[in-house]
């Protein structure tokens, strides 16, 4: 299966990334890609060595330098500049893949980049290596090693994951976060990852009083700092991998007849083209170019004004970005009866 498609996402960032000028405080656009683990797992948040390979080999062929995220603020200050087609990549959680899969690939394509700590699932020695969601995280001494060779950084992700927006001493989880790096890891954190990206009014206050200096979200946006407080909402865009499925069903009428397609796409920004026959291997009736959806988006495609497609039977099939089939079927449409929507699981992959 073929990439995620970054490139996608940054394509709107492209140019976009405003430094220069000597004033007190520059406008700073940047994107900032939001990984979990990089491995073989199943969820969405898994994205194998293999994709997370691609990604860096479209980045860097797209022109983009990675930034830290003192870097990143420097640049706000007027104290530093971007590159210009910066991007910043991040992972949440601190897992063992980190060290494993992730720092020696960014190390490849001369790369950095952030992981989010949680402080207390850092254990102080291998032997007392602690999970987080099933999964091993990062202990202190691999922390400062991993710092020293420069590759990835830390940041904070909250002592416990504790939901900040809802908890009675946010204020603790962060400062506690910002210490335990600072002391066990050796140096001063600058950037925190709120944990379920849930923060409330008071809560980028905490951080900016814990000792951060940013902070980042999940909301699938490039991340424009204009005013000191953007620092401390920047969003991220979430890069999905795992199993991907499409949802899908014939759009009917009231009396029945196809008049369209409709899908919901989960997953990642994979692209797809969708085509019609009147045939399976006939001349394609209609084509609906290459396009992508975001994860849970849904299209609908109608074709009710094409000359005898509303009367079946039809043949619809659904490709990938590049043309590589992964589905069809035909619909006979001879029972009006039937007018009802299906809709169900066509596609799974991976
Ligand atoms: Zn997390």
């Amino acid at each position: 299966m073929k990439s995620g498609g970054v490139l996608f996402f940054l394509a709107a960032a492209l140019g976009a990334a405003g430094c220069g000028k000597d004033r007190e405080s520059v406008p700073v656009e940047i994107p900032i890609l939001m990984y979990h683990h990089v491995g073989e797992g199943r969820g969405v948040w898994w994205v194998s060595p293999t994709e997370f390979e691609e990604h860096l080999r479209q980045l860097k062929a797209g022109g983009y330098e990675t930034v830290l995220p003192e870097e990143v603020v420097a640049a706000f200050e007027g104290k530093g500049k971007l590159p210009t087609r910066p991007v910043m990549v991040t992972f949440d959680d601190g897992y063992v893949s980190t060290r494993e899969v992730a720092e020696p690939l960014l190390a490849r394509y001369g790369f950095r980049g952030v992981v989010f700590l949680i402080t207390d699932y850092v254990a102080e020695t291998a032997e007392a290596r602690r999970k987080w969601d099933g999964e091993p995280c990062l202990t202190w001494e691999e922390v400062r090693r991993m710092h020293q060779r420069g590759v990835l950084t830390f940041g904070g992700h909250g002592h416990t994951h504790a939901n900040l927006a809802a908890h009675p001493n946010s204020a603790e989880e962060i400062e506690r976060s910002f210490r335990q790096i600072r002391r066990k890891g050796g140096f001063r954190p600058v950037a925190f990852s709120y944990p379920h990206g849930a923060f409330g009014e008071e809560t980028w206050k905490a951080v900016e009083k814990g000792g951060y200096r940013m902070a980042v979200v999940c909301e699938d946006r490039i991340a424009r700092v204009a005013q000191r407080k953007d620092l401390f909402h920047l969003p991220r865009i979430s890069i999905y991998g795992g199993i991907r499925n499409i949802e899908g069903g014939w759009v009917r009428n009231g009396e029945g007849q196809v008049m369209g397609w409709t899908m919901t796409f989960r997953g990642t920004g994979q692209p797809f083209r969708l085509v019609l026959r009147r045939v399976e291997g006939g001349e394609p009736l209609w084509e609906s170019g290459r396009f992508r959806l975001k994860n849970g988006e849904q299209a609908e495609f109608l074709w009710g004004e094409l000359e005898g497609a509303s009367s079946g039977p039809l043949h619809l099939e659904i490709r990938d970005g590049s043309g590589l089939f992964l589905w069809g079927q035909t619909s006979t449409f001879n029972n009006l009866n039937q007018a009802k929507e299906n809709r169900t699981t066509l596609w799974q992959g991976k």
